[in-house]
């Protein structure tokens, strides 16, 4: 889940992704805390200088200051409050941060076409989208195992495409469609700019009958987006 939170009211913002379902956080007998409303903050993202409770109280652990005897949170993280060992702890905040990898299966919008390549703009990993977008590139040679005569056979500029990274050099990811789960997701009519509908082997535009091929997914048209 992206939280969104605006801190003081101005408009720096703190992001962070919250996994409720932490091991962190579980896997420790954890009350939520007795303490007024105002700081029953267990399990909360917490920024730093947010107040957690007071040294008469708790042990101030990780992640965590004390200031005449109030004990705040030092890091933008999950404050856990056990009661048992009376102890508040911050855990920061995972990064979050997705990097395409090598044989990481990714979607991306195919970009500027050449005869033998196109770029890709990848924006999501496996099942999570990026914030940023990271460049790939797609050469004709791991289009397929059949052979392509030129991209625009496969693949045309908008259409959206799950591919596979097989090598990285200087942050450009070179993918490959060559295998039967991955191709193009999306493809648009290069005459209308509709939709096009898969029919066989090739594609369809419903709105103007034009007739197109690209190297399909066998999902095509089914992957949410
Ligand atoms: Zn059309």
């Amino acid at each position: 889940m992206l939280i969104k939170r605006f801190i003081d009211g101005n408009e720096s913002l703190a992001y962070a992704f919250i996994n409720y379902n932490s091991p962190n956080l579980l896997n420790k007998k954890v009350k939520f805390m007795t303490l007024k409303p105002a700081e029953q903050k267990s399990g909360h993202l917490v920024i730093p200088g947010e107040r957690l409770g007071v040294i008469e109280e708790f042990i101030p652990d990780s992640g965590t200051y004390v200031k005449d005897s109030v004990i705040y949170s030092k890091i933008v993280g999950h404050a856990l409050v056990d009661l048992l060992n009376k102890r508040v702890t911050v855990y920061p905040v995972e990064e979050g941060v997705v990097v395409p990898k090598v044989s990481t299966v990714v979607i991306g919008q195919i970009g500027n076409a050449q005869s033998d390549n196109v770029l890709v703009k990848i924006f999501r990993i496996g099942k999570k989208k990026l914030s940023g977008e990271f460049g790939g590139i797609l050469h004709i040679s791991d289009v397929s195992d059949r052979y392509v005569t030129s991209m625009n056979d496969v693949c045309k500029p908008g259409d959206i495409v799950r591919a596979k990274v097989i090598s990285e050099k200087n942050r450009i990811y070179h993918l490959t469609t060559n295998d039967k789960n991955l191709g193009i997701l999306y493809a648009f009519c290069s005459r209308c700019g509709n939709l096009l509908e898969p029919q066989r082997y090739e594609l369809h535009c419903p709105k103007c009958g034009n007739t197109e091929s690209r190297k399909m997914a066998p999902d095509y048209g089914k992957e949410p987006i």
